[in-house]
Parts: C-alpha cells; structure tokens; sequence
C-alpha cells in the first residue's frame, strides 16, 4: 500500500532526567524562554531608564480589577460600595486611581486618614477602622463626617466624649468578630460576638444620644480561598443585625464585610497552581450576594431599607497590576551543587516573599537548559531569600528577571534597611511612563536625622 504522508525524518531519541519542578501532577514545568515585556513595555529598556531594581505598575490593569470586581457584585446586589484598603499600597497615584474609579479610602490610622484627606478624599468617603484612633485624629474624622468602624469599648467612650464636645452625632459602625468555622477568627479586632460582647456595645451606642450606630462590619482574614466562609460572615453578620433591631430602636443600613480576597499569587505550602486554587472573584460575588439577599429578605415587608454592601479589597485589586524587575548581582555554586544568585531586591522590597513563591522569569535570553536555584537578596541577613528553589537556567552578572506579582503590600511593608528603596513607575492606558515614586537618595534617608552640636564633627573630641 502506498503512503499519502510524507516520512518525517529521524531524529534520535533524547533522554532527560527527571527533576524538581518539570511537569508533574502538581502543575507546569517553568517556562525556559525568556519574556522581554511587562504590561507591554520593553523591560530592558525600563531598567536602563529607571534603573534595577524597579516596581512598574499598570494603570490598565488596575482600573481593568477594580472594574471586573465592582461589576461581580453589582450584577448580583443593587446597592454596592468599594473601600479601597490603604495598607496594600498607598501610593499616591494608585489611590487615586481607584478613587477615579469611584472606591471610597478605607484607612486604619491617623496617617493614612490624613493621606486620604491629602489627596481630596472627603471625610464621608473615607471609612475608618483600625483599633488605634487617637483623640485628635478622631476629633478630625468626627468633624469631617467620616464612617468610623468601631473597634474596642474605649474607643467608643472617646468617640462619645469628642461627639459631645462638638455637638455633633457620630456616625459609626461596629466592627464584629465571630467564628466561621473557616477561618481563624481575628478576635483580637472588634467586638466578640459569641461572648455577647458585641451586643452590649451596639446598645451603648444605641443609647447614646451623640453616636448613630448605622452599620455592622467584620474582616475575616486575608487570601480567603473559600468563599462560603463569606457566606457564613454574610449570614452571622445578618441574623445579628435582625437580633439587634428586634431588640433595640435601631436601623442598620451598611453590612460592611472587610477585605480578604485572594490574588492569583502563589501560596507557599500550596503546590497546585494559583489558577487552579484561587476561585474567581464571580464564584465569591455569587455566595456573599445570595446570601446578602436571602438573609434580608425579611426587610421587604418591614419599612427597614436592603443595607449596603460595603467590600474593602486590597489584595485582589492591585496585587496583579505590579512586578518587580530584579537584576542579578552576582552568583554562586552553593556547596550542595545547586545554583545560587544574589538578586539587587530582596525581602527588603518584597515582605510578600516569606509568603508567597513569585513567579520569576528570565528576561535575559537562557543559555542553557534550567536547574535548579536560589535566589538571595543583597542583605546581609540568612532570612533574606526570595525564592528558595526555582527552575532557571544558567545566570550571569547583569541578567534581569521579572518577579510578579508584587501590587499588595510590598510598596507599603517594604522596609529601608541597608539599601535605598528604588522608583515605582506606572504604565499609563496609553503606555507612556511615569514615576509615581522616586527612588530614595542619600538625602532622603538622611532627612530625618538630628546632629546634637557636640556631635557635628566625626572625629572623637575628648
Ligand atoms: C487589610 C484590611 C483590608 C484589606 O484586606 P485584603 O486582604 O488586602 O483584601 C480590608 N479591611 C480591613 C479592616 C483590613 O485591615
């Protein structure tokens, strides 16, 4: 019988041994090509414009998240507001961005209060929490009309006595914390629900003739990967609402459920891939809404109106519109054989690195096939490891590699030990750049130290 297919030609076969991190059950094998673009700009030339290492953020991105995230939840609930949580990355130009969007500032201190205000927030759109509000700038959010979420007895009492002196009634909410049976519960912020603590709060504010109680509000935990845990706090937060206004002359009209959201990062101890692990953000839209509208179904034949859904994401709204681009400053054999670099970034610029396992990738082209890697960074502290073992291929001096991604709460616990902190950019829509944070200099670090006159002069004088 003749033969329509043309005879591929021979080739011979090629063995290779199997190793740490090829394709397996637990996911893909690294990729051993190199990228040359972030959120489509040219990393090489980025570095050599703005210098390694460099955080680059996408503006595109960013508004595309919280796009997608707010329209999840307004498909499903009528009445929906973001609070764009300050810790994970308040940097100016990535609030703002959001507060474009239409986020309101969910802030946990004095000075993130006072950067919101800086920026043009107005008070009633900054939500408050936190559980160290001192007076003064308590006094400031009472005045501005901010929604402050209670967290301890004290702080109720002195929101009491500044409401007073102003004559003003403050506007508050409780901050709740209670068992999911998912998550560990965060007892140590808000009021105790089992315990009856939390009750015995809401009616001092709801007897107080200077404080509005108006809301209810509890964040369960961070990188929440089961969204019926949400679906628990909707239903505890919900049947304690009914309780209360059964029981006490009160509207609640805010259900505020915190933050909490995954991010498709890399859980360390997690060995399926994030995408594989991380729900979508539709799947946890769907069970806090339903839950939402079941458990306030009652409301329709009261005269009480739906609350508002108030979500604080942090996390899932810019952990993914930034990466870090890292160059290699010099490298090693570790005595075990494997292979090692030191990086110009470390857990000085990447807190997240002692939870996650980034993905990194190779911009410069590989020359040869990947092994096996540490990667350390430029600190002289052991703990100091970005990633612990990586598939890379042979490095070199100079090489650049792309860590992402790197958005929530780098840019905020990095901490300035030992190197200068380096410029964060922002990809405009348009794909111009800009820098959105300077690099420090010397004179930066340097501006908050005080010489005593005796010691103006290094040398000893005795
Ligand atoms: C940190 C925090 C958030 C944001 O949490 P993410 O996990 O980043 O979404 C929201 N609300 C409160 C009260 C927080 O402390």
């Amino acid at each position: 019988m003749a033969t329509t297919e043309p005879l591929l030609a021979w080739e011979p076969p090629l063995i290779q041994p199997h190793r740490v991190g090829e394709i397996n059950k637990f996911g893909r094998r690294p990729r051993d090509k190199n990228v040359t673009r972030v959120f489509d700009v040219d990393i090489e030339a980025l570095k050599a414009k703005y210098g390694s290492p460099l955080f680059v953020t996408s503006e595109a991105k960013l508004r595309g998240n919280i796009r997608r995230i707010k329209r999840a939840f307004e498909v499903r609930y009528g009445n929906v507001s973001h609070g764009y949580s300050y810790k994970t990355n308040y940097i100016s130009a990535i609030c703002n961005i959001l507060h474009q969007e239409g986020s309101l500032a969910e802030v946990v201190s004095a000075f993130e209060y006072e950067k919101a205000r800086l920026l043009g927030v107005p008070g009633e759109r900054i939500i408050f929490n936190g559980p160290n509000k001192g007076r003064a700038i308590l006094e400031r959010a009472i005045a501005e009309g901010a929604m402050i979420n209670i967290d301890h007895l004290d702080e109720l009492q002195l929101i009491e006595a500044v409401a007073k002196e102003q004559g003003r009634l403050a506007t508050v909410s409780l901050r709740l914390n209670f068992e999911t049976g998912f998550t560990e519960p965060w007892s140590r912020f808000g009021f105790n629900l089992e315990s009856g603590q939390a009750h015995q709060a809401a009616k001092l504010a709801v007897l107080s003739p200077h404080i509005r109680l108006k809301g209810l509000h509890s964040h369960i935990g961070t990188f929440i990967l089961e969204p019926r845990a949400y679906q628990e706090q909707v239903k505890i937060m919900c049947k304690f609402m009914r309780d209360l206004e059964s029981r006490e002359d009160v509207c609640i009209d805010t259900i505020d459920i915190g933050g909490g959201l995954p991010s498709r990062n890399a859980l360390q101890g997690i060995y399926l891939p994030p995408e594989q692990v991380v729900p979508s953000i539709s799947e946890y839209a769907e069970a806090i809404c339903t839950t939402l509208t079941d458990e306030t179904l009652y409301r329709s034949s009261t005269n009480r109106p739906l609350p508002k859904l108030v979500l604080e994401s942090g996390r899932a709204v810019v952990d993914d519109a930034q990466s870090l681009i890292v160059t290699v400053a010099g490298t090693k054999r570790l005595p075990d054989g494997r292979q090692a670099a030191i990086l110009d970034a470390g857990t000085n610029l990447l807190f997240t690195a002692y939870w996650y396992n980034h993905q990194v990738e190779l911009v410069t082209p590989p020359r040869g096939p990947p092994e096996e890697t540490v990667l350390y960074g430029p600190l002289c502290m052991n703990i100091d490891v970005v990633r612990s073992s990586v598939q890379l291929p042979p490095l070199q001096v100079g090489d650049t590699m792309v860590i992402s991604p790197t958005g929530a709460y780098n840019n905020t616990q990095w901490m300035q030990f030992i190197e200068y902190r380096p410029n964060v950019v922002l990809v405009h829509e348009d794909g111009d750049v800009s820098v959105i944070r300077e690099a420090e200099n010397l004179q930066s670090m340097v501006a908050h130290d005080r010489l005593p006159d005796h010691l103006r002069r290094p040398e000893a004088v005795r």
